[in-house]
């Protein structure tokens, strides 16, 4: 077991500093495996609210960052990138420590951070913008103007690789940033800003506040604010566009999901096993993207089942910080006794627990395979962000699209088959805003990203981040008929 005794401290960054809580107040960021208290988080409060939103205002205005030009814009966040990959293992394990990931989970997400980074940069520099010509006397094209200052609010399950997913176009395209992580996660976003110090960052650019709900609703009221961007649960979303709603000012909502998972019976078995089991499993299901509800076509039913429930089983359950362990404690109390309530009612709502289906020791819980749940059960009905997932057989592709379809979620959907046919015709049929084929969680930075119904509103990823985070402005010149 691994005991974390250090008194360290993670500060709001604003204005280019670290900074202490203006009242002195912090918070306990809590270890979940072992629930003990590892370091105190500063505490964000209207005047840090306050600070922070002024200096990003400041250094919005003055120019220093939308002013620099996209080519010594760009260089900072590859120069970032460059920080935050050489301190992957101090990153990685803070996150580990932080929210109870496995180690090498982890470090994969530190990964993609850095490579998160390094595409907005790149991307910045090799947009190109619409010309509209016109053979009437006119000629007309777009420029993306920086939006202003950017409100960026994250949750716990990918820490730092969500918050790359906004800071890093949102600073790409030129805006300045107040970052708030989860009261859950809060470390690797003071070491994200403390390497953007010594990268160079202009003073105010990258500013972090933390603390919880209250803090996140100081800063999503701020009339200073010009954009907002959240991911978060559906609950929380709906506060933010109001508050968004109220400023008419554009926002960005990355919700929840009950991702459908189909396996059809010409799926490559052992590949649709694999990637299912990482869909629920991974993260001990705080995924949402996770396949928590699985539609199995029944004549492969019982031989899927049979390699699916060994795979869960082999899950190895640990310290997360142990090269070995694949399976982590859940994020937070709070977050473990809603998880195991639902464990608590899968018998009375008619459910048969296949595999799992108990708390653990501490904050685990089993990784839990369910089959019998109808369709108006919670289970099935609700993101538990858990490592539960509920099958159901089917047997024709129209049965599996309106069971896939059958939540308002549609944030992400899973097929898997080998008839390249089957595979559009299906992927076309679902109400979701990605679509995995034979595979799960890949992203192309290219391709929009985000959720229909109430898995959210809008989509980040290339063209779509750049959409977001400008201000598109159409110049139009009258081009006279006269030669001089
Ligand atoms: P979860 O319940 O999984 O923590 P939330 O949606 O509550 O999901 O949290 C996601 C992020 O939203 C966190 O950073 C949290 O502090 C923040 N948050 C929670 N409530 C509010 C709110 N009313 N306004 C702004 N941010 C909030």
């Amino acid at each position: 077991m691994t005991t974390e005794t250090t008194a360290q401290t993670f500060g709001h960054i604003i204005a280019g500093k670290e900074v202490a809580a203006a009242d002195g107040s912090t918070f306990p960021a809590i270890n979940p495996y072992t629930q003990q208290e590892y370091a105190r988080v500063a505490q964000g409060r209207a005047a840090d609210v306050d600070a922070a939103i002024q200096a990003a205002r400041a250094a919005f205005d003055s120019g220093v960052w939308s002013g620099l030009g996209y080519g010594k814009r760009s260089a900072l966040i590859a120069r970032l990138a460059d920080l935050i990959e050489r301190e992957t293992e101090a990153l990685a394990r803070a996150e580990t420590i932080d929210m109870g990931k496995p180690i090498a989970q982890s470090r994969h997400d530190i990964g993609r951070t850095v490579a998160n980074f390094r595409f907005f940069a790149d991307h910045a520099k090799v947009s190109e913008s619409a010309v509209y010509p016109s053979d009437t006397g006119h000629h007309a094209y777009t420029r993306y103007e920086a939006a202003g200052v950017v409100v960026a609010i994250a949750p716990w399950n990918f820490p730092m690789m969500l918050e790359s997913w906004k800071v890093a176009p949102a600073l790409a395209w030129g805006n300045t940033v107040v970052l708030k992580p989860s009261e859950d996660s809060s470390a690797t976003a003071t070491m994200m800003g403390r390497l953007a110090i010594e990268a160079g960052f202009p003073d105010g650019v990258l500013n972090v506040v933390h603390g919880a709900g209250e803090t996140g609703g100081l800063l999503t009221s701020d009339d200073r604010v010009d954009r907002i961007t959240f991911t978060g649960s559906s609950a929380t979303g709906r506060i933010i566009a109001q508050a968004a709603g109220s400023r008419l000012i554009p926002v960005s909502l990355e919700l929840g999901g009950k991702g459908a998972n189909v396996v059809f019976d010409d799926a490559d078995l052992d590949n649709a096993v694999h990637w299912s089991c990482e869909a629920i499993f991974r993260n001990a299901g705080q995924v949402c993207l996770a396949g928590s509800r699985l539609f199995v076509q029944r004549g492969i039913y019982d031989a899927f089942m049979e390699k699916f429930v060994a795979a869960a089983k082999a899950l190895v359950p640990g310290d997360p910080l142990n090269e070995g362990t694949t399976f982590g404690p859940l994020a937070s109390v709070k977050h473990h006794k809603k998880v195991t309530g639902y464990l608590d009612t899968i018998e009375a709502n008619g459910g048969t627990v296949v595999t799992g289906g108990r708390a653990g020791d501490g904050l685990f819980v089993e990784p839990t395979i369910v089959t019998g749940l109808g369709t108006d059960t919670p289970h099935y009905r609700e993101e538990i962000f858990g490592p539960l997932v509920v099958v159901t057989p089917f047997d024709t592709e129209d049965e599996a699209a309106a069971l896939a379809n059958g939540t308002p979620y549609g944030l992400n959907a899973i097929e898997f088959t080998e008839n390249l046919s089957r595979a559009h015709r299906f992927a076309a049929k679902l109400k979701a805003g990605t679509v995995w084929t034979n595979t799960f969680f890949i992203r192309d930075l290219r391709a929009p990203f985000g959720g229909v119904g109430h898995s959210g509103v809008g989509r980040e990823g290339g063209n779509f981040s750049r959409e977001f985070f400008t201000e598109p402005k159409a110049i139009v010149m009258q081009i006279s008929d006269e030669s001089e």
